[in-house]
């Protein structure tokens, strides 16, 4: 393929992605960008090897690479259940920042490439230095994330005394190791300088990440995506390549405008939680023993009296959690909601944007289920309306219907935004036992008055309360 051709390609290939990412921002047209993201990618792969920088000896190593790589993407995507999503999506950015990582070492020991002139090597340089430095916080913070996620790591926040001073002495010494780096006289300084910075900058991923609460985890998924885009784009700078620049620019600035979103809608402040808990980002340990414990009776409810309260109800909106994604019940929710509807009922989603365990999940579950997009609401649409609902369904949610976050300053989560879903006549909340969510916090809302608990696997229970709906 031409240099012409390939370039054609690289320029129709970042248009398809800028059109996936439109696409991705509708669920209505998310299937659509998905496909363009596919063709996009297709597209992407045959112009580099084919282009006219790979040799036909190459090929063969790549087409190698790709059968391997492709093949364990294939098993992993069968093997992977919905609920491990996250943990899947976050060893992949790990991926990414492992890639950039070996791309820079590989091209700074690789001394077949010939410079123009020093000011061109120092820019080269300069950017293996980089692209190895976010490539070794994204590799590490995302190994730890993975842990988290999967409950191979507690979520309790690790906070190390000083740790910001830490953090601080770690950018300095990577600093002046840079300086030194560029001023390497030889091969052997300038490896040294970059392994002492490497092994700096995968310390720093992981102290980021470890000290990071339970509640803060969200963000750091998304702002590890934005990471894995700027490792990516890094990669591309150091292989001269304008589509991996372009493709890494996207995903970088995408998930940094996601961890905008994701911090506003937790009340974090966006700089506090990037500089890694800087500042109270993450809730402080004390905070966790200082909250008060709710107290009083939890009254137990039955499928069929659910079902009774359901089919007597004027008004229902449901609030699925992370347990519905564990139960797999977005079917059974589906088959509910449209006998409801059928009988005059007005059933609407309260979606709380942390819901689940990655940005997205329960819209996802919804629209697997095939949920009607317009009765699926964002908590800011929805939260003014829970005082004139006469049922609110929560399903396997607990921490984003927590009212500890407005009612206890001393909560881990005070003062992120939850669904008010005890201001509804009656809440239902739908779990196993009593124990707390992600964030490890008890919830007073099992206590209230007007709430009534069904205990259960959220399958089960909602497949009874779907019989008796339907007897
Ligand atoms: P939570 O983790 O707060 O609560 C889920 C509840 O579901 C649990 O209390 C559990 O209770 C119940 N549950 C689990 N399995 C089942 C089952 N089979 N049937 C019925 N219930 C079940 O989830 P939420 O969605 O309310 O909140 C999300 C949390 O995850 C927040 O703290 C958020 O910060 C965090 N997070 C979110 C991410 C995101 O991007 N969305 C990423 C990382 C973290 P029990 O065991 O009693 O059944």
């Amino acid at each position: 393929m031409s240099e012409g051709l390939a370039t054609v390609a690289y320029i129709g290939a970042t248009i398809l992605f800028i059109l996936s990412l439109g696409g991705l921002s509708n669920p209505e047209t998310a299937r659509r960008g998905n496909l363009f993201g596919m063709v996009g990618m297709t597209l992407a792969v045959l112009a580099t090897v084919l282009g006219p920088r790979v040799s036909a000896a190459g090929v063969g190593w790549i087409v190698g690479a790709l059968v391997v790589g492709g093949a364990i993407g294939l098993f992993a995507a069968k093997k992977v259940q919905m609920t491990q999503m996250p943990e899947l999506v976050a060893l992949m950015h790990s991926l990414v920042g492992l890639a950039a990582c070996l791309v820079g070492f590989a091209s700074y020991v690789d001394t077949s490439t010939v410079f123009a002139t020093p000011a061109e090597k120092t820019i080269h340089e300069f950017e293996v230095y980089v692209g190895i430095l976010i490539g070794a916080v994204t590799f590490s913070g995302s190994i730890v994330a993975f842990g988290k996620l999967s409950g191979r790591i507690g979520g309790k926040p690790l906070l190390l005394p000083a740790r910001h001073w830490l953090n601080l002495a770690g950018l300095l010494v990577v600093i002046w190791f840079g300086r030194v780096f560029l001023n390497a006289g030889d091969h052997g300084a300038g490896m040294t300088a970059l392994l002492v910075m490497t092994v700096i900058a995968l310390l720093f991923g992981i102290h980021m990440v470890m000290a990071i609460g339970g509640a803060d985890m969200p963000v750091v998924v998304s702002m590890l995506n934005s990471y894995s885009g700027w490792a990516a784009a890094a990669t591309g700078f150091m292989l001269s390549n304008d589509l991996l620049i372009v493709v890494g620019a996207l995903v970088g600035s995408s998930g940094a405008i996601l961890s905008y979103i994701m911090c506003r809608a937790m009340n974090r402040n966006f700089i506090s939680v990037i500089a890694g808990g800087f500042g109270g980002g993450a809730p402080a340990p004390a905070a966790a023993g200082g909250a008060a414990q709710p107290q009083g009776e939890v009254s137990p409810v039955s499928a069929a009296e659910t079902a009774e309260l359901l089919r007597e109800a004027k008004s229902v909106i449901i609030v699925p959690g992370y347990g519905m994604a564990v139960a797999q019940a977005q079917h059974t929710v589906n088959e509910i909601t449209k006998i409801l509807r059928g009988k005059g009922v007005t059933v609407r989603f309260g979606i709380h944007p942390v819901a689940g365990r990655m940005p997205g999940h329960m819209n996802v579950l919804l629209a697997e289920a095939k949920v009607p997009y317009d009765i699926v609401l964002e908590m800011d649409e929805i939260n003014a309306d829970f005082p004139e609902t006469d049922v609110a369904m929560v399903i396997g949610a607990n921490d984003i219907v927590n009212p500890a976050a407005q009612e206890d300053p001393a909560s881990p989560i005070a003062g992120m935004p939850v669904l008010e879903v005890w201001k509804a006549r009656t809440s239902i909340v739908m779990k196993r036992s009593m124990a707390s969510g992600y964030a490890g916090v008890d919830n007073p809302l099992f206590y209230k008055d007007n709430n009534k608990m069904l205990f259960g696997d959220a399958k089960k229970m909602l497949d009874e309360v779907l019989g008796a709906l339907n007897g």
